[in-house]
């Protein structure tokens, strides 16, 4: 039986929190891929791109040789489920930064922009898709989308705002939906892409 290798891009950030969520779920014919060089990105079904620091993140795949690779194999349609940090590496447009990113998500997006003094906070997030519904999200160090292309697709908005998106095959939430413990956004993602 022919088996699908899900990556966890596994350099910097939270991907340990991903890789649970989709063993809850238990995906079967599945198989949880760790990826920190080039040769591991061989023969991914898919990708997902987790929370951390995107400046870090952005600089060890360049260090490693996998930042072109990456983005070759995105544009090619390799499905990527991204977090936080993981939806910053994937924006056009990063607002007052020069850092380096893949460039594939039609987005201005804020880094660390709800104010210093709220780091973090959880608030209910209504999704457009009916299996994920209305979820809880948890906001860490979260950036804003301040503004998206006519190929995006919001899939869901907090105050005014979107929060989670789709383009293509890249879905990216600004929010940390590995947290919870029924993990639905998983469950949507590989049952919609792989
Ligand atoms: N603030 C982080 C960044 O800019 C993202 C935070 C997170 O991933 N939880 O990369």
């Amino acid at each position: 039986m022919s088996s699908h290798r899900i990556g966890l891009l596994a350099l910097q950030g939270d991907y340990e929190a991903h890789g649970k969520a989709l063993e809850r779920v238990g995906f079967p014919r599945c198989d949880i891929v760790e990826v920190r060089r080039f040769s591991d990105l061989e023969s991914l079904t898919a990708l997902i791109i987790p929370g951390g620091e995107s400046t870090v993140m952005s600089m060890l795949l360049e260090r490693f040789g996998m930042f072109d690779e990456l983005k070759r194999r995105i544009v090619n349609g390799m499905p990527i489920l991204a977090t936080c940090a993981g939806l910053i590496l994937l924006a056009k447009d990063i607002v007052g930064n020069n850092q380096m990113s893949l460039g594939l998500l039609d987005i201005r997006v804020k880094r660390n922009a709800y104010g210093r003094q709220v780091d973090s906070f959880h608030a209910p997030v209504q999704t457009i898709i009916s299996s994920i519904g209305k979820i809880e999200g948890i906001f860490i160090r979260a950036p804003r989308i301040l503004a998206s292309g006519k190929e995006v697709e919001v899939l869901a908005m907090y105050q005014d705002e979107p929060v989670m998106i789709r383009q293509g095959s890249i879905v990216a939430a600004t929010f940390h939906p590995e947290l919870l413990p029924d993990a639905p956004v998983h469950r949507w993602f590989i049952q919609t892409f792989i």
